[in-house]
């Protein structure tokens, strides 16, 4: 069964007079995360890391932060489009796990909570979602939060006939092939069959 990872990153600077969003959930908290959308460190880095599993760029790529249609927005609107892309390339999620590091609010009582909210987002069970805490211990970081994200795919069998072609391929790249047969025609691209505008690296800080 054909199988890819993915990574993501992400970091947002607390801003005094904003809501904190974190991973879709609302946190009671003096402060929020400072961004041009809604801030969320979490639901960022999940997007570029499933993004980054088929090869589709990432979420500037998508969301370029100079467009004032993604001001203040809801960052499961990000993660849709991530799922959907996912979805495209023939894959589905195997599971996620993440790190967050910041100094405040603490992560460890609501984790139960986090894990809930985000897998209901990704559409798959509180099992199948890692959310991990760090404090920035001597990063002189206090003031940011911080997240990491790994994702595992595996690739959905079709139906019907080209579900046993995909069955017995014998090799990745006649699998590859088929795949990208299905959901790209016969446009170049980058692994997994979709054209990409042109690549972004900006970051909806
Ligand atoms: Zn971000």
């Amino acid at each position: 069964m054909g199988m890819r990872i993915g990574y993501g990153f992400d970091s947002h600077a607390f801003k005094a007079g904003v809501p904190l969003v974190i991973g879709g959930l609302a946190i009671e908290h003096p402060e929020g995360l400072a961004g041009h959308s809604d801030g969320d460190v979490l639901l960022h880095a999940i997007t570029d890391a499933l993004l980054g599993a088929v090869s589709a760029g990432d979420i500037g790529t998508f969301f370029p932060p100079s467009d004032p249609r993604w001001k203040g927005a809801d960052s499961s609107v990000f993660l849709k489009t991530a799922l959907e892309e996912v979805a495209t390339a023939g894959y589905k999620i195997v599971n996620i796990d993440s790190v967050l590091v910041m100094a405040k609010p603490k992560i460890v009582p609501i984790a139960g909570e986090l894990r809930e909210r985000v897998a209901e987002l990704l559409g798959v069970k509180p099992g199948e979602v890692g959310i991990k805490a760090k404090t920035p211990e001597g990063l002189n970081q206090d003031h940011v939060a911080v997240a990491h994200v790994t994702v595992l795919l595996e690739s959905v069998v079709l139906g019907d006939a080209p579900a046993r072609m995909v069955a017995t391929a014998d090799v990745e790249d006649e699998i590859d092939s088929v795949v990208k047969g299905l959901v790209g025609g016969a446009r170049d691209v980058s692994a997994l069959g979709r054209k990409l505008p042109a690549f972004d690296t900006d970051d909806l800080t």
